[in-house]
């Protein structure tokens, strides 16, 4: 079986077929670096993810390029409100993210181009599309995509664009959700854009670019004039989406995008995530908060990405207990006794057919959810043979082994498990270390080193307490 994709676009599977045999370009549409990640941005980047890593582990030559919007009207918005600029303002957001990825196991991709780095060509895009008639230079500076010009317009969502009002603007991006208008591709600056650096010259006076140009340019210059795969989260099919099809269609003559893929929004606690609700959680709580990375991670996979997915704290209790089911098999598995001279197991058999059945589940539009459940029935099996048979060879455990492990370069469950356990196990002799030092410096006597020590540690939320038995420490929140 061959890789079939869900296509927003046809809104049907279809067969993946590359432009270039066994070569793939992928262009995900990045977080906004205005404040942290949210679990439910997560739920896109680790579908994003998963794409990448079944892609490589199914042999392609992957080329995956994320963005990084960092100028936009939330972006300006909020270095505003900071009293600085955007730069300034989304540097350390976007550090966040990208630690936050490394967290929950999302494999670093080739590129992660920044909007900002792009203006030169997006100036150039721009003048190519009034070149082309697609585009106008209007009276307030600014300069807007005429849908009049692109007879395809519309046909993403699946909307009648002769039923749109002909020339009409929509000027602000963060306001013209579900609006079908000229949109613009560039602003004219006012004094705010100007106040945070948001503002560059063109041949239209100075201002910024839209949002859905940036990526029309990030993404044809990083892999060409039609990419293989196109993915972002479902609120971005309009206009974000159908707007980088017209302007990009509109400025190369080529078609754009060949699958587009939009993940579902996550729900938490059964409603939409939002602050006012007060269940409004962000990634970076939950890690500080001290939940297990690999849980989070597979939470947020234990769903097919165009179904439904309901965070809550229990689920996340959950899954936890899910990874640990992971890890104590593949313990069991690495540390057994074998014997080369027991009889043949079913083993092989199960390891094969598991790789198999897990193959077919991520092959149909990335089923990690029946992905999912061949491993933990896998799991299973291969307990209760082992229950049975007490001893197996060298041969069949590594060949289960490998399978489970070979799963994982997908699913990434055990990889994130034992990164964070292994950053846990570097704190845990650290603290130790600290601890003798510590006895050691008040032994003789050095207690501006001691309390030091005891200040270098409260730094990172750890308490010491001195008792009669020696020194003891806990994690404090
Ligand atoms: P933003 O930072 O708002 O630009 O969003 C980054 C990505 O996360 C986009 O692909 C969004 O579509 C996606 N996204 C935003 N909210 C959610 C949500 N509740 N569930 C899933 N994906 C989301
Ligand atoms: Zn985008």
């Amino acid at each position: 079986m061959s890789l079939k994709v869900y296509n927003t676009a046809t809104r049907s599977l279809e067969d993946f077929v590359p432009l270039r045999d066994g070569a793939v370009g992928v262009y995900a549409c990045g977080p906004t670096i205005y404040n942290h990640a949210h679990i439910g941005n997560f739920r896109t980047f680790l579908f994003f993810d998963l794409v990448h890593r079944h892609l490589e582990w199914s042999g392609y030559d992957v080329r995956f390029v994320m963005n990084l919007t960092d100028v936009d009207d939330k972006v300006i918005e909020a270095a505003h409100a900071a009293g600085t600029s955007i730069q300034k303002h989304t540097g350390p957001f976007g550090e966040t993210f990208l630690s936050d990825c490394q967290m929950l196991g999302v494999r670093t991709v080739d590129s992660y181009p920044r909007a900002t780095e792009f203006i030169d060509r997006m100036v150039d895009f721009i003048s190519r599309l009034i070149e082309k008639g697609h585009a106008y230079p209007a009276d307030d500076g600014a300069v807007y995509f005429s849908i009049a010009s692109f007879p395809g317009y519309g046909k993403l969502k699946g909307i009648d664009i002769s039923t749109l009002i002909e020339g009409a603007r929509v000027e602000h991006d963060e306001y013209e959700k579900e609006d079908a208008r000229d949109f613009v591709l560039w602003k004219a600056a006012t004094e705010a854009d100007e106040a945070v650096g948001a503002a560059w010259d063109s041949p239209w006076g100075r201002g910024r670019p839209g949002w859905h140009l940036e990526c029309s340019v990030m993404s044809t210059t990083e892999l060409g004039d039609t990419l293989d795969m196109h993915l972002g989260g479902e609120d971005l099919v309009f206009p974000h989406h159908e707007n980088e099809i017209a302007q990009s269609e509109g400025a190369t003559g080529h078609p754009f995008v060949r699958y587009w893929m939009h993940v579902k929004h996550l729900f938490v606690e059964g409603r939409k995530m939002s602050k006012s609700l007060g269940n409004f959680i962000r990634v970076r709580e939950l890690l500080e908060e001290g939940y297990d990375p690999a849980a989070i991670r597979h939470l947020l996979i234990s769903s097919h990405y165009r179904g439904d997915l309901n965070f809550t704290r229990d689920g996340l209790k959950a899954s936890a207990v899910a990874v640990q089911r992971l890890l104590d098999f593949e313990a069991r598995l690495a540390e057994l006794a074998t014997d080369d001279s027991a009889e043949a197991s079913a083993l092989p058999d199960l390891s094969a057919s598991v790789l198999v059945a897990f193959r077919t589940a991520m092959d149909d539009d990335f089923n990690s959810a029946h992905a999912l459940g061949t491993i933990f029935g896998f799991v299973t099996r291969v307990n209760s043979e082992l229950d049975e048979r007490g001893n197996v060879t060298a041969a069949d455990r590594d060949a289960a082994l490998d399978a489970l492990r070979s799963m994982d370069e997908v699913l990434g469950l055990l990889e994130v498990a034992h990164a964070s356990r292994t950053v846990d196990d570097d704190l845990v002799s650290w603290v130790e270390r600290m601890i003798e030092e510590r006895a050691a410096a008040r032994a003789s006597k050095d207690f501006a080193r001691a309390d030091q020590i005891r200040e270098d540690l409260a730094a990172k939320s750890i308490v010491l307490e001195d008792g009669a038995e020696g020194t003891r420490w806990k994690m404090i929140s």
